[in-house]
């Protein structure tokens, strides 16, 4: 961290800065400048408050030089981290994941006719919504643990590991012992009690990005499950929220190079809910994985028109099959398999 003081601060209160940085252990370099004076201060600056020390009337400004994000920084952890969802290795080389399957769990036949058209299409793993955020409270919000059940059983029978979203830390015995791949949604991506009991266990996380967060406040929230114990996380962009109204939201796509500058997580890309429109899914799906991307989550039904939850950015298997084909060769350029 470097902190900029202006010149003429009582020596006082000079020393008054460097007691409290050094009380934490870090070490304090002093240059001395012609309009300015600056501290150089190394050691883990996380427990620094930026802000509190820019606020003194004696300080013009600071700069961070590295992340506020540990655990889930490449510095410190250089090699990609591969995440084992049920037998599924996602990131670094490894193929590349294809999550599919409906927004959410509508009854056991149709989770069966859709679990074997995306393993047929080329799906590996199986999504599907059992407790859903819903924005309208009138809306469907799903089978609960029936749904999760008949996603049990379309694993006994298909073979992909499933995955599906927590809303709340209640549920989470029930989500330990049944699903492969827990999804922590872009509402709950800051809802930092969950996050901290999901350090506390094993199983994978897929950690969304938030309506409105910023790349920082993702990682953030991927360095509290980690800090908790749980290093098997993984990434996933959903678009953000931006002034554009023509699509569901703004997929960020950017954030794969990103991401993969700043962490060794893998991510996934959730094209769907990003445009919102089954029309523009391939295209940004063949994009992801051009971008680098470790995985696509792509929304999948039997019979959109009639899905009682996102029909309209749903593909049909016969879209997912396409898709798949397609990437396989962006893939194959990029140096992935699919
Ligand atoms: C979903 O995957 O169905 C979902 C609700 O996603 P998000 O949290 O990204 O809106
Ligand atoms: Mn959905």
């Amino acid at each position: 961290m470097i902190i900029t003081m202006k010149k003429g601060v009582p020596q006082q209160e000079t020393e008054a800065v460097i007691k409290r940085i050094t009380s934490l252990g870090l070490t304090v370099t002093e240059i001395e400048g012609t309009d300015f004076d600056v501290f150089g201060v190394v050691g883990n600056t996380t427990m620094l408050d930026d802000r509190q020390i820019a606020a003194s009337p004696y300080v013009d400004h600071v700069q961070r030089v590295s992340a506020p994000y540990k655990l889930v920084n490449r510095v410190f952890h250089p090699e990609d981290t591969v995440v084992d969802v049920g037998g599924v290795k996602i990131g670094a080389g490894q193929p590349i994941a294809i999550m599919a399957g409906p927004c959410a769990i509508e009854s056991r036949e149709l989770t069966q006719q859709i679990a074997e058209k995306v393993k047929e299409a080329g799906a590996t793993l199986f999504r599907g919504g059992a407790y859903k955020p819903r924005t309208s409270p009138y809306s469907f919000q799903g089978l609960e643990s029936k749904g999760i059940r008949y996603m049990v059983e379309a694993r006994e029978k298909y073979g992909m590991p499933i995955v599906s979203e927590l809303m709340s830390a209640d549920k989470l015995d029930e989500f330990v012992e049944n699903v492969d791949l827990i999804q922590i949604g872009a509402r709950n991506m800051q809802n930092f009690q969950l996050l901290k009991e999901l350090g506390r266990i094993k199983t994978p996380i897929l950690l969304k990005r938030g309506l409105s967060a910023t790349i920082e406040e993702w990682l953030m929230s991927a360095e509290y499950i980690m800090a908790g114990g749980n290093e098997n996380v993984i990434l996933c962009e959903r678009g953000i929220r931006t002034f554009e109204p023509y699509t569901r939201n703004t997929l960020d796509l950017s954030v794969v190079p990103i991401v993969k500058q700043r962490s060794h997580l893998p991510i996934v890309i959730d094209p769907s809910h990003a445009t919102g429109n089954r029309k523009l899914v391939e295209s940004m799906a063949l994009a992801a994985i051009a971008a680098g991307a470790d995985g696509l989550m792509i929304e999948t039904h039997v019979d959109p028109p009639h899905a009682s939850s996102d029909g309209a950015q749903s593909l049909y298997p016969e879209q997912l099959a396409t898709l798949i084909e397609k990437g396989r060769a962006i893939a194959h350029v990029v140096g992935r398999d699919l």
